[in-house]
């Protein structure tokens, strides 16, 4: 658990999304204001950038709809946005992370490594309702998490976390929807028992040992009618039948055993009063992705726990990391800290340590998954003392000097 009289030690990243109109360009105004204090002027620390293709009539500085407005620079590449940064530089502030190409990645973890704080907004999705440029990544590299919402167009009655293209007299508009009204090619016929819902999907994030589990009891806890719930869990793919599902009940919470994303929806079709679906370990179930997709889009309300990055930082079961693109999808993220083993200040970062003839080692970048005649076990870390040998390196690697926090 996290001890909270320790602050965070450490670089940070923070991603503010959300659809069209949900204010996000205002939510970074007013964090840029809070890093500049009474202030109000941009000094040497903070460099505050734009991508050009992020809001065309605004060149040169982040606006709002309420009328705000920031001075911004405008950079169209990583490389570029890294030539900026120069030693004085602690808080750096993207507008349209989104369109920057895949180089942004690197950069931001780099960045964070040498304990900067970016604070970015970028749209999550594309129109199309696939996760947008290396938005999915970028979020599970990320700390903490704006999603803003705007009032769905259509209805005027849901919240609205996705963005619809409309072409009205020939042209092309942007307009918020809830994920009821939302349309993209292929969308899932809406189930018709969970109707009259609002859909939703939490995403409960963070490394091991930070409790993730524990609150997702919490949440089946809350809900009153626990005939329409059912927790998901993932045991292990070493089972041979794949149509079974076992159920436990323990400490009065029952759950589901899965091992593919089949069982869930095979129990899903024969228990039809369901409309709430947990599911512990999300990173583990191939599909994952897909299925969290149609059953969200089909009604249902979704919270499920998950590891977004694996021992070596990089978003779990990259390069095709699905944890991240369920983040995209989500309509709310609880990121979850656990302790460090060694300064017990917040844990961001899963630890692998390899056990050897009684003497234990940080696990290596090239370490295979099953070491023979040794034994693994897992800690929780801050980044300052995670550490991993052999970590490869990257074009950013190295060419950022150390903030002192
Ligand atoms: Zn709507
Ligand atoms: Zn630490």
């Amino acid at each position: 658990m996290i001890d909270h009289l320790r602050n965070f030690n450490q670089g940070r990243f923070d991603i503010v999304t959300g659809s069209a109109q949900s204010g996000k360009s205002n939510k970074l105004i007013t964090l840029i204001n809070s890093f500049l204090g009474d202030k109000h002027e941009l000094n040497n620390n903070l460099l505050v950038i734009k991508h050009p293709y992020d809001d065309k009539e605004t060149a040169s500085n982040i606006s709002s709809f309420k009328k705000r407005s920031i001075n911004a620079i405008e950079c169209e590449t990583a490389d570029e946005l890294a030539d900026m940064i120069n030693e004085n530089i602690t808080h750096i502030v993207v507008s349209g992370i989104h369109l920057f190409d895949k180089n942004i990645i690197d950069l931001c973890n780099e960045l964070v490594m040498s304990n900067r704080i970016i604070v970015a907004s970028g749209i999550n999705l594309t129109y199309e309702g696939k996760p947008y440029g290396s938005m999915a990544e970028l979020m599970a590299i990320a700390d903490k998490y704006e999603i803003m919402v705007a009032r769905c167009g259509f209805c005027d009655k849901y919240n609205a976390y996705r963005t619809q293209r409309i072409i009205e007299n020939g042209k092309e508009k942007f307009q918020p929807r809830c994920l009821v009204h939302y349309e993209f090619k292929g969308r899932p016929d809406y189930n018709p028992h969970l109707i009259n819902q609002e859909p939703s999907l939490e995403a409960i994030v963070g490394p091991m040992f930070s409790g993730k589990t524990d609150l997702l009891h919490t949440r089946y806890n809350q809900i009153i009618n626990k005939d329409r719930v059912t927790i998901f869990k993932w045991i292990g793919d070493n089972r041979y039948s794949n149509d079974q599902v076992v159920s436990h009940n323990k400490d009065g919470i029952p759950s589901i055993d899965i091992t593919n994303t089949n069982d869930i929806k095979n129990y899903l079709k024969k228990n039809k009063q369901i409309n709430s679906i947990m599911i512990d370990e999300v990173q583990f179930i191939k599909g994952s992705y897909e299925l969290v997709k149609e059953l969200l889009y089909k009604g249902y309300r979704i919270i499920l726990t998950g590891l977004k990055r694996d021992f070596r930082r990089e978003p779990f079961g990259y390069p095709d990391s699905e944890i991240s693109k369920i983040l995209t999808l989500a309509t709310e993220i609880t990121n979850m800290y656990a302790s460090c083993y060694r300064c017990k200040h917040p844990a961001t970062e899963t630890q692998r340590i390899i056990m050897e003839n009684g003497i234990w080692r940080p696990a290596s970048f090239n370490d295979p998954i099953v070491l023979v005649g040794s034994e693994e076990s897992y800690k929780a870390a801050c980044r300052l003392h995670h550490k991993m040998k052999d970590a490869p390196t990257n074009r950013y690697s190295n060419r950022f000097n150390k903030i002192k926090i």
